[in-house]
């Protein structure tokens, strides 16, 4: 009997084994709406011309592969603290570290945030991307949820959100979607952000939100506004960033953490603090992804290029959203299906069950996920018609 002699074999990643899944079928009509990754028109992860500029900068002036400091490159890290905060929070009072994508900066969260308080336990929303139970758990929470998504109603059962967040004891850590919640696509207006951060301030609960999508809603600016009406109360704010889909940029693994502290003293403890969290873990981040998006948020030429085609991105997935809804309503002229458009980011709750999505996927070779979620960010003029008639049938 070795160590290894009793480890059972886990589950697999139910969205990567959709993946596989996806490529063994040899239907030419196949179309992935399981993974959470937008392609362009053509149906391919797009390279930004902003990304491939930079990139270029770089390659024209290349400099050795040093380790970078344990909490990453600085312009990076002063870069995302703009980005998130804009004037509202200043520098010094920010403990900023370069992440390992959305979900590094949620690890260090996690690992920083246990060990400040370990019986605190984390809330997280039903449903929610299917990563934040796992991770928190694994870094030893007892992780439970607040009500999100009604699907009676089609919409977020607010009201039992805001008692489940009421009901909480302080120290709780919430854990909450800035914009473009996954997997719904439904967020909260902004009376809804204020009254649920007037709740988390009265309660003394510990937010962090998770902002994987910044640009994808509406705008930098407007989807940034739940963050920066939490950051301008004074009390701790955890923020994870993610530049994953923002850049299109998955494989470089580059996000942040970042945390809003009460004066520069607090903000250098906890710096401090983080810093031991990354040095345990992997010591210091790459420089490659943090080199380009530094370049690019600094340079105002670069900065203008990403703003539009990030705007492009959500115009056409917006498009897309439109283009289901109305080849839906074409097929079933009684069908009320206007949540579609309503829904903001990449995900779209289509409202569909496991059986009909089960259906999609052998009758059709459209692939999305049991809870009815598809990503409408890999929908293009070229496999909706497909998507839409298949989606009647099922009906
Ligand atoms: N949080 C949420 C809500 C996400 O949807 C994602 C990505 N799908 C992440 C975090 C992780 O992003 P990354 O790939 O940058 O780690």
């Amino acid at each position: 009997v070795s160590v290894l002699t009793n480890i059972e074999l886990a589950p697999r990643d139910p969205i990567l084994g959709l993946t596989e899944a996806y490529n063994a079928d040899e239907r030419a009509t196949k179309v992935n709406l399981g993974v959470g990754v937008y392609t362009d028109e053509n149906g391919k992860v797009p390279l930004l011309e902003c990304v491939r500029r930079a990139d270029e900068l770089l390659a024209s002036d290349r400099k050795p592969w040093g380790y970078l400091p344990i909490d990453g490159l600085k312009a990076y890290d002063d870069a995302v603290a703009e980005l998130v905060f804009g004037d509202v929070v200043p520098r010094d009072r920010l403990a900023v570290v370069q992440g390992l994508g959305g979900t590094g900066g949620l690890k260090v969260a996690a690992d920083f945030l246990h060990a400040a308080d370990p019986s605190a336990p984390v809330l997280i929303s039903d449903p929610s991307w299917e990563n934040h139970k796992a991770l928190f758990a694994r870094a030893g929470f007892t992780v439970a949820s607040y009500p999100y998504y009604d699907a009676a109603t089609r919409s977020v059962n607010f009201a039992g959100m805001l008692d489940a967040l009421k009901a909480a004891d302080a120290g709780t850590v919430v854990i909450l979607h800035a914009c473009c919640h996954n997997p719904t696509g439904y967020d909260l207006t902004p009376e809804q952000w204020t009254q649920v951060r007037d709740v988390v301030v009265e309660r003394g609960l510990v937010p962090l939100l998770d902002m994987a999508y910044q640009g994808f809603a509406e705008s930098i600016e407007a989807d940034g506004a739940a963050v920066r009406a939490f950051a301008e109360v004074g009390i701790p704010v955890f923020v994870t960033t993610s530049f994953s889909k923002t850049f299109s940029l998955y494989g470089e693994r580059i996000g942040a953490l970042s945390v809003v502290c009460s004066d520069a003293d607090e903000a250098k403890r906890v710096l401090s603090q983080l810093k031991i969290v990354v040095r345990t873990t992997y010591s210091n981040p790459p420089t490659h992804g943090a080199q380009v998006v530094a370049t690019v948020l600094g340079d105002p030429e670069l900065r203008a290029l990403w703003e539009s085609e990030l705007g492009a991105m959500r115009e056409r997935i917006k498009a897309m959203r439109v283009g289901l809804r109305d080849g839906l309503v074409a097929a079933q002229p009684d069908a009320d299906v206007d949540y579609i458009v309503s829904q903001n980011g990449m995900f779209s709750y289509s409202g569909l069950s496991k059986d009909q999505m089960v259906r999609l996927r052998e009758e059709f070779g459209i692939y999305g996920l049991d809870s009815g979620r598809i990503c409408v960010a890999a929908l293009n003029e070229s496999n909706l018609p497909a998507v839409v008639e298949a989606i009647a049938q099922v009906w």
